[in-house]
C-alpha cells in the first residue's frame, strides 16, 4: 500500500489514455489522425508545452457525451485509488469542450456522475477546479464562469492553465475577482515556462492561494522566502517538467532543493496519460532520481493535505493516516 496522499494538480482531460481515446473515437464516430494505439503512444514526444497542447486538444475531440466524461473520471479514480490517493482536486477545461460545441452541462454532469460518490465507491474525496485557458480572452473566461454559476456547489476553485508565456496572470484579474465574489477559491499555473514574476503576479493580482508548478520561483530568492514565510503551496509535477523540457532530466529536478528550502511542495501528475506516469510513479521517480528519504516522502504527503481545500476535520483525519503510515 502506498503512502496516503492528495493529488492537487491533475487535468482530467490529461488522463485520457490512448486505449480509451480510440474506444471513444469509435463510439462517437470521431476521426483520430493515428492508425493505432501504438502510433499514438509514439506521438507522446514533445518539444515544449505548445507541442503537447496541440496533441492534447486534438485528442480531446473524442470526448463528446456525458458518458464519455463519466468514464474518463472513473478510469482516473480506479488508478488513483490503487495508488493511495485519498483526496483529489481535479482540474477541468470547459472551454476545450464548449469551443467545439459540447455544452458546459454535458461536461460537468458527466464528471459529476463519477465524482459525487467517489468517497464511497473509490475511497477518494474529490473536488473540481474550473480552469480557464489563458491563451483565450478574458471575456471568454468570464462567459465560462457565468456558465458555471448554476453548478457552484460542485466547484471549489478556479484555475488558469494552457500556454503560459505571453499570457500573464493580470489578464484575468476581473475574472478572478468575480470568482471570489461567487465564493470560489483560486489557484493558477505560474512559473512553469513563464518567469518567476508571474508567480508573484498570480499571488498579488489574482489572489491565488496555491501555485501550480512554480518551479521557476527558484530564480528569485526573495520570492522563495515569501512563499516559505506565507506557506504558499506549489503543486510540482516532475514527469511533466521533463517531458515538456522545462528541465533536462529527472536527476536535475529541483524538488529536493525546494523541500530543503522549506517550500510547501507537493508531487502531482499533471497530465499522466501523456507524461509517462501517475502520481505514485512520479513519487517513485523523484525518490530514486533525487535520493529522497522516507521523511522527505512523508513531508510531501503531509504537504499535499496541508495544501488541499478540505475542511479541518477531514485534514486532521488524513494527516493522521500519513503519520501512521510505515514506509
Ligand atoms: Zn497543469
Amino acid at each position: 500500500m502506498s503512502v496516503p496522499k492528495a493529488e492537487l494538480h491533475l487535468h482530467i482531460e490529461g488522463t485520457l489514455e490512448p486505449e480509451l481515446a480510440f474506444a471513444l473515437a469509435e463510439r462517437n464516430g470521431a476521426e483520430l489522425p493515428f492508425a493505432s494505439v501504438q502510433e499514438l503512444h509514439d506521438a507522446y514526444r514533445f518539444e515544449d508545452l505548445q507541442s503537447f497542447l496541440d496533441l492534447y486538444y486534438r485528442l480531446t475531440d473524442v470526448l463528446r457525451t456525458e458518458r464519455d466524461f463519466t468514464e474518463l473520471a472513473e478510469a482516473y479514480l480506479v488508478r488513483a485509488s490503487a495508488a493511495g490517493v485519498r483526496h483529489a482536486e481535479i482540474f477541468f477545461d470547459p472551454q476545450a469542450h464548449t469551443s467545439r460545441g459540447v455544452p458546459f452541462a454535458t461536461v460537468i454532469d458527466g464528471l459529476w456522475a463519477a465524482l459525487r460518490d467517489s468517497e464511497r465507491r473509490y475511497g477518494i474525496s474529490t473536488k473540481l477546479i474550473l480552469c480557464f485557458l489563458r491563451d483565450l480572452s478574458a471575456e471568454s473566461a468570464l462567459e465560462t464562469l457565468s456558465a458555471a454559476e448554476p453548478y457552484l456547489d460542485r466547484i471549489v476553485a478556479v484555475g488558469l492553465d494552457s500556454a503560459e508565456v505571453g499570457h500573464p496572470p493580470a489578464k484575468f484579474a476581473a475574472v478572478y475577482r468575480r470568482a471570489r465574489e461567487l465564493g470560489l477559491r483560486a489557484v493558477a499555473h505560474a512559473g512553469e515556462e513563464g518567469p518567476a514574476s508571474y508567480v508573484a503576479e498570480a499571488l498579488d493580482v489574482l489572489g491565488v492561494e496555491r501555485i501550480d508548478h512554480g518551479i521557476r520561483v527558484l530564480e528569485d530568492p526573495a520570492l522563495v522566502e515569501r512563499l516559505v514565510r506565507e506557506r504558499i503551496p506549489l503543486t510540482v509535477c516532475p514527469f511533466s517538467n521533463v517531458r515538456l523540457r522545462v528541465i533536462d532530466k529527472l536527476t536535475d529536478h529541483p524538488l529536493r532543493l525546494m523541500l530543503e528550502l522549506g517550500l510547501v511542495a507537493t508531487v502531482n501528475s499533471d497530465d499522466p496519460a501523456y507524461f509517462g506516469g501517475y502520481v505514485q510513479e512520479n513519487l517513485d521517480g523523484v525518490r530514486d532520481a533525487l535520493g529522497l528519504s522516507d521523511e522527505h516522502l512523508r513531508t510531501l504527503a503531509r504537504n499535499s493535505f496541508e495544501a488541499s481545500f478540505i475542511d479541518e476535520r477531514t485534514r486532521a483525519r488524513y494527516l493522521g493516516e500519513v503519520e501512521a503510515y510505515r514506509f
